[in-house]
């Protein structure tokens, strides 16, 4: 089918028994990236990480560092958790691997001076000053019902262009979860909470189907722009 990329999320993929095994599965065909906490699961694992490295194809790493305030990522996470993850980016840095941070966008926020606070991290932390740092508004809970616009097609032609569609993560990408045993193609990793997102059991057909932007977090997307399937730069 021409997948450019695989790419792992969770909950926490380090978790997986089995995700070594899977990861170094996929690398044999294609660039993958996994979208991860940083946390002990992965320090525990660096060394079987490390081996990954060798792989016809790269593997890179999305951390999230929800907030440049250590207390504030914190009382979301777990104390501790702040350190764990620039030790999990400094450490996968340090063995080769491309990173990249998920941190979460404050409404009405500096973004210029919040990135800056990020950069100054990095550096602090070993990491290059232009690593990428990938934004995201508060996508709520799963299953919350905000009341928010619905997003038309009259909105996407008027206010989107062809460029920026073709940005949407339901566009270029699917994902494909294990949903009570059975293998399930939903429109995008972020409206598995709703039933009619379920675009089927296969991805070949699942390509083909149209996504209507019915969901909450829709309007994120088309208000916002965000994606959790970062391309590969390489
Ligand atoms: S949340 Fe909606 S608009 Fe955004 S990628 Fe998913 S399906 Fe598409």
């Amino acid at each position: 089918m021409g997948v450019r990329q695989f790419s792992f999320t969770g909950g926490e993929p380090f978790v997986v028994r089995d995700i070594i095994r899977i990861l170094e599965y996929a690398l044999g065909l294609a660039p993958s990236l996994v979208l991860s906490n940083g946390t002990d699961p992965v320090l525990r694992r660096l060394e079987a990480i490390a081996v990954l490295a060798g792989r016809p194809h790269p593997l890179s790493f999305r951390i999230s560092i929800d907030y440049a305030d250590q207390a504030r990522h914190d009382a979301g996470r777990g104390e501790g958790s702040w350190r764990k993850a620039w030790q999990c980016l400094a450490e996968l840095h340090r063995r080769g691997f491309p990173v990249s941070i998920a941190r979460q966008r404050d409404s009405g926020e500096d973004t210029a001076a919040v990135d800056l606070q990020y950069r100054e991290l990095c550096l602090g932390h070993g990491l290059p000053g232009g690593t990428r740092i990938v934004s995201f508004p508060d996508f709520l809970t799963p299953g919350a019902h905000p009341d928010v616009p619905l997003v038309s097609e009259h909105c996407m032609t008027a206010h989107q262009t062809a460029d920026s569609r073709s940005r949407f993560m339901c566009h270029f990408s699917k994902m494909v979860v294990k949903k009570n045993g059975r293998m399930r193609v939903y429109a995008c990793t972020l409206v598995d909470d709703d039933e009619s997102f379920d675009l089927g059991g296969r991805l070949d057909e699942a390509a083909g189907v149209r996504v209507m932007l019915r969901h909450h977090r829709c309007y994120s997307c088309f208000a916002h722009g965000s994606s959790c399937s970062e391309i590969h730069p390489g």
